[in-house]
């Protein structure tokens, strides 16, 4: 039997899981909120094509309008200054689509601390207890934000929401194998990271600039194992793009509690 017969053979028997890791998009989804000079992402919004109407007796269908950065999202390196040389999102090679995902808990952390910044001693313990970070790839960092995903000031929390400290971002993205940082908050980095003195937005800083990638606004991370799931991303090819709205899927083995 081939492996893929196999894993087709697994998911038919419900012995590996498909999780949906993301968030439906409508025009409630919450987008990021800059300072106000700043340009600013599109929430998303839709206006009806035709609905088995006189536009389209048949047919029913809608024009969208979105950023690059509305909802569940992937981050190219392209998005940041110091990625600018590196990949756009439709450059990123498909196989760096597929990969392994270690998946850190810190919910009660930040349910205590909305400013919870996530340190690398807390990523080595996690190693100490779950093995090394996987080669090619994502630390899913789950914070419990995606619980406020249904309220849009819960989930800004005017910009007191978890991330990542400075020098774990770069640790992460200078000394580990990862390729990318998946989060359930509204972007890689913490609420305040804007205001971060020595870098701020490390998380894009570094990732970027190591030509990582980010995954955002990620939800059910509390239903995958730490270790051993495989993560699929599915960010749209647009050229020259700098992320895009995505599909995240996890396969997960369910085998050994069943
Ligand atoms: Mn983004």
């Amino acid at each position: 039997m081939t492996v893929l017969t196999e894993l087709l053979n697994a998911l038919h028997d419900d012995f590996v899981e498909v999780v949906d890791l993301t968030t439906p998009l409508s025009e409630q989804t919450p987008i990021i909120e800059l300072p106000p000079e700043r340009g600013q992402p599109w929430a998303f919004s839709r206006e009806v094509i035709s609905d088995y109407d006189d536009a389209g007796p048949t047919v029913y269908w809608n024009n969208i309008r979105l950023s690059e950065h509305t909802g569940t999202h992937f981050d190219a390196p392209v998005h940041w200054l110091s990625g600018k040389q590196s990949h756009d999102v439709s450059q990123v090679p498909p196989a760096r689509l597929v990969g392994p995902a270690a998946v850190l808990d810190a919910s009660e952390q930040a349910a205590h601390d909305p400013d919870f910044l996530l340190r690398r001693d807390h990523v080595e313990k996690w190693q100490a207890e779950h093995g090394d970070l996987p080669e090619d790839g994502w630390l899913l960092y789950r914070t419990g934000w995606d619980a406020r995903q249904g309220d849009a000031r819960q989930f800004l929390n005017d910009k007191h929401t978890p991330g990542v400290a400075p020098d774990c971002a770069r640790w992460l993205a200078e000394e580990t194998p990862l390729i990318g940082l998946g989060v359930e908050t509204v972007g890689t980095d913490a609420g305040l990271a804007g205001e971060f003195e020595d870098r701020p937005y490390p998380c894009h800083w570094y990732l970027h600039g190591a030509g990582k990638y980010g995954l955002t606004q990620l939800r059910n991370l509390g239903q995958l194992p730490p270790t051993g799931a495989v993560l699929i991303a599915s960010p749209l090819p647009i050229v020259h793009g700098s992320g895009s709205p995505a599909r995240v899927l996890a396969l997960v083995d369910r085998g050994s509690d069943r």
